[in-house]
């Protein structure tokens, strides 16, 4: 199915995202996390497209999104970069997804690495966007976008007009880096809707849950901390369990706001952690069923 339907036909859509497994595991690996994830109301499943973008990872991608498909019945997303393809690869890549019946990407440019040698077919996401939509229209594309701005970007004003671009291309629905302060977020969509963005743009929860994973977190997305929640990490630092709890409430705190606030979409960061994913979704099921149930 092309999700496109679901924003036409739900108030709230709750996703999930998962990572392939290690280069070194086989796709086995992530079955229980599938199976774990298969209880939850998920709209779909987002699956990540491993950075450096090396075969055996391409190919895991696709392998799992059709898993999640055929399996465990629940529509896929792929993420597909493309900074370091060429036009040939990317189409290699739109002609197994059709073979495999996958009709969602997430066209993302990827992480700029300097010890790999960028081709130069693609620049932007726009530019992949573009390239999607005239190779297959059928095929239905989201695009990412970052509530504080993206750090290669010179402000957020500017970032939200290249997001535009990328709009204007053919990407009909966003999907936000994490953040941990919500009034950015409120903000951004303030920004957003004056730049002319209205398709439908979910908010991306990732829980917190130990102090390892905030430092990698911070450093390599670059979302702000909020004294309050620096408070809870410093607090519970020493307390691996406490802290684990508290990342999961502050997590279901800013969805339930988020929700409050008519966000369109709640997109769960879930690591791979199926114990927190389900904490967090049997906390607020309820909240996503009454959202989307008849006037
Ligand atoms: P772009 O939209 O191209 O933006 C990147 C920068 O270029 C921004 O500063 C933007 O303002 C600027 N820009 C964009 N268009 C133009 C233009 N036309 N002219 C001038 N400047 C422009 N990475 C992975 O490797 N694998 C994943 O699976 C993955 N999943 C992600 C999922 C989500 C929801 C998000 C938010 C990010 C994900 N990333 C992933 C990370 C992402 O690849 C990086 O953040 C990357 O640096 C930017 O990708 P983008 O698609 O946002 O790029």
């Amino acid at each position: 199915m092309n999700i496109k339907h679901l924003f036409h036909s739900k108030k709230l859509i709750y996703s999930l995202e998962v990572f392939p497994p290690k280069k070194t595991s086989s796709v086995d690996t992530i079955y229980n996390t599938l199976l774990g994830l298969r209880g939850l109301p998920a709209d779909f499943i987002s699956v990540t497209y491993g950075a450096g973008g090396s075969d055996t990872q391409k190919n895991k991608t696709c392998e799992i999104a059709s898993l999640i498909k055929s399996e465990y019945g629940i529509e896929p997303v792929v993420h597909l970069t493309c900074v370091n393809s060429s036009k040939a690869e990317i189409i290699q890549t739109l002609e197994q997804l059709k073979a495999h019946r996958i009709e969602n990407i997430l066209a993302l440019r990827g992480d700029i690495n300097p010890d790999i040698k960028p081709k130069h077919d693609f620049q932007h996401a726009s530019d992949l966007v573009t390239f999607i939509k005239e190779y297959d229209s059928s095929f239905h594309v989201s695009g990412a976008c970052y509530p504080e701005g993206h750090c290669d970007s010179n402000s957020l004003e500017e970032d939200i007009e290249h997001l535009k671009i990328k709009v204007d291309a053919g990407a009909t629905h966003l999907m936000t880096q994490l953040f941990f302060d919500n009034d950015h977020f409120y903000q951004f969509m303030d920004k957003v809707i004056q730049a002319g963005i209205t398709v439908p743009i979910e908010a991306g929860i990732m829980p917190i849950t130990s102090k390892s994973q905030i430092e990698r977190t911070v450093s390599m997305c670059g979302a702000s901390l909020p004294p309050k929640f620096a408070k809870i990490i410093n607090k519970y630092a020493n307390n691996p369990a406490a802290l684990k709890e508290a990342g999961i409430a502050y997590a279901i705190e800013q969805i339930i706001d988020l929700i409050s606030n008519q966000v369109a979409g709640i997109h769960l960061y879930t690591m791979n952690n199926v114990e927190v994913a389900t904490k967090i979704t049997d906390s607020i099921r309820n909240i996503i069923l009454s959202c989307n149930q008849p006037n």
